[in-house]
């Protein structure tokens, strides 16, 4: 099972005190290496066209600029510094190569990355988010003839850039479950995008099974009489139990199972999971396991 990362990744660091630190992607990285049957690929960085499928250049320019002088705040809470735009590239270019893994038929693929990418939107960071990468690998697997596209988002948090930059495309299907109300506000039921958007918000603090169930009917609705040329995972672990930022009781079986129902019902087609938030390093790096151990 391969799973694509960049070292680059852990340049990024947003300051002391910001959930998301490079010991996050560390701990991934150290369960992996460990880990029997993973082989972790060093992918190398994004070139700028993918990226300008999804965002305006004058905004990358700005976030390259901004890193070029050392750093500074992109928004409230996306802090960069020097190595934030050459780490950012390095994720982008992981989960691409995690995308062109999959697309060739050489077996179903994990991007572990940071900084995560769903709040991002066009023209601006959001909430630690500075490039949206799936909806970058989206537009990558269209531009190669992969037209039906399911987006499945289980970070505990809602997917607002994703939704943003997918809403008028009636060829993506957008399933996200997150905490209702929490972070970023958005992810109503009644957002419905062009009826490609299927949102489940959700109480904090119900029994897993309630939200294993959710999402698997949010994706069942998704799905009926529509079958996915791809299926892109944003996969975050801040809907386990005990992370800072979210109020959710997920373990890492349930990860595993969502991989394995997906894998069952969709069996001919590629999945590409990308890691998005997940905020205590150690449950963040079991739950990683558990997904890839289950996609392999
Ligand atoms: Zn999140």
């Amino acid at each position: 099972m391969r799973v694509f990362t960049a070292r680059a990744c852990l340049t990024h660091a947003p300051g002391a005190g910001h959930p998301d630190q490079p010991s996050r992607l560390a701990a991934v990285h150290a369960a992996l290496q460990s880990h029997r049957g993973v082989e972790l690929i060093e992918a190398p960085g994004a070139p700028i066209e993918p990226l300008l499928r999804c965002h305006e250049r004058s905004y990358l320019d700005r976030v390259a600029a901004m890193s070029a002088v050392g750093g500074g705040e992109l928004g409230p809470d996306t802090t960069i510094n020097a190595h934030s735009w050459t780490a950012t590239l390095a994720a982008t270019g992981a989960a691409l190569a995690a995308l062109n893994h999959a697309l060739a038929g050489a077996g179903h693929a994990f991007a572990a990355i940071r900084p995560p990418g769903h709040h991002a939107l066009p023209d601006r960071a959001m909430g630690f988010c500075i490039v949206n990468h799936v909806a970058v690998l989206a537009e990558a697997a269209r531009h190669r003839g992969f037209e039906r596209i399911l987006i499945v988002d289980w970070d505990v948090h809602h997917g607002n850039g994703t939704q943003a930059m997918v809403e008028r495309e009636s060829r993506t299907h957008f399933v996200s479950m997150h905490q209702w109300p929490w972070y970023p506000g958005s992810g109503s039921a009644d957002e419905r995008g062009v009826g490609n958007c299927f949102n489940l918000p959700m109480a904090a603090g119900l029994p897993p099974q309630a939200y294993v169930e959710s999402l698997w009917r949010g994706i069942d609705r998704a799905t009926t009489g529509w079958q996915p040329d791809v299926i892109l995972v944003s996969a975050g672990y801040d809907g386990m139990q005990g992370d800072p930022l979210g109020g959710f009781t997920l373990e890492p079986e349930h990860y595993a199972a969502w991989i394995g129902r997906l894998r069952e019902r969709f069996a001919a087609t590629p999945i590409v999971a990308l890691m998005e938030g997940g905020y205590a390093p150690l449950r963040l790096a079991a739950g990683v396991v558990a997904t890839v151990d289950a996609l392999s």
